[in-house]
């Protein structure tokens, strides 16, 4: 009985089983691939160029349309937590070819910090250092910054030449010569836990390897600190951003927008280190140039600002 219609049977079958592929094939011209993610978590992936980003979310790899030849979306731009943002220049698209853009993520940028505790209650604690360290290292992370903080902590508080060099705020601007190694360690970012009724100050931009830490911190006041040393300025208040000033604890989120500027931008204190910026560029083909000068237009729109840089308002949802 039911061997009877057998043909429709197959007829069905092949359908399934063909039509599928034809269509991916049609609509999977291009493909991103990455590679050596620490947390396999989603990275956000930028294609960015031409006053625009397409922004794509990608755990391992992703196919997307054909990208056009001689497109402006020039560059990718990705952010992984705890992996360095990756920034690859000069993406060649081609038309009809299948185009991959392999994607072989780093490790995060390693900023050493010494933190010269200044004062004798400052290091242990929920207002201590090291809370305040082990919250910005999870507000970076959260944020995809890429940039993980090690710090070393020395305690100068009874140590009255010491204490009196550190002194409680970044004048005189010379200050760092003066100093010397005991108080001072080049190379690292420094910050100083002194006694001053404040919640802490960059000594930007002459030194924005110097931050003071007050009395009136927060947990989120030392990430915020750092935000200015990686070259951001306050955001308006009324926000969950992290650079909103004064010292609330509800700061939790820098915007992809600040996450590339901190990185790339000529004024932030890591991106003016060639071996670190190097860590996060792609070197095929090779990168343009080593820093730079973005603007901070806010504007409100998702269009780049200047030299490629992408608005600083751009803020992908992190899953
Ligand atoms: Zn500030």
């Amino acid at each position: 009985m039911n061997h009877s219609s057998p043909f429709p049977r197959i007829a069905v079958t092949v359908f399934v089983a063909v039509t599928p592929m034809l269509l991916v094939r049609a609509w999977a011209a291009d493909r991103i691939t990455l590679t050596n993610s620490i947390d396999n978590d989603e990275a956000i992936v930028l294609l960015n160029g031409c006053s625009t980003e397409k922004v794509l979310r990608v755990r391992h790899h992703l196919d997307i349309d054909n990208v056009a030849k001689g497109s402006c979306l020039s560059e990718a731009i990705v952010f992984s937590s705890s992996n360095a943002m990756f920034l690859r220049e000069n993406l060649e698209w081609k038309n009809n070819d299948t185009d991959t853009i392999d994607i072989a993520l780093k490790k995060p940028v390693k900023v050493d910090v010494v933190i010269w505790l200044a004062r004798a209650d400052a290091k242990t604690g929920p207002d201590g250092a090291e809370t305040h360290i082990k919250k910005a290292n999870e507000l970076f992370d959260n944020n995809k910054v890429g940039v993980t903080f090690a710090a070393t902590f020395e305690e100068v508080f009874s140590d009255t030449d010491a204490v009196e060099k550190i002194g409680t705020s970044c004048s005189p601007l010379n200050v760092k010569s003066e100093r010397g190694p005991n108080v001072f360690t080049e190379g690292s970012i420094n910050v100083y836990y002194v006694t001053k009724a404040d919640s802490g100050v960059t000594c930007k931009p002459q030194n924005p390897d110097i931050l003071f830490i007050g009395t009136n911190a927060s947990p989120t006041s030392l990430a915020h600190e750092f935000g200015h040393a990686f070259s951001l300025s306050h955001e308006d208040p009324g926000t969950t951003n992290v650079m909103v000033g004064g010292s609330a604890e509800t700061r939790t989120n820098f915007t992809d927008g600040q996450a590339f500027r901190m990185n790339v931008k000529c004024s932030s204190i890591v991106a003016n280190d060639p071996s670190d910026l190097q860590a996060r560029l792609s070197t095929t083909p090779e990168p343009s140039h080593s820093c730079r000068h973005c603007d901070d237009n806010t504007g409100g729109s998702s269009s780049a600002g200047s030299e490629g840089c992408p608005s600083i308002d751009l803020d992908v949802e992190h899953k």
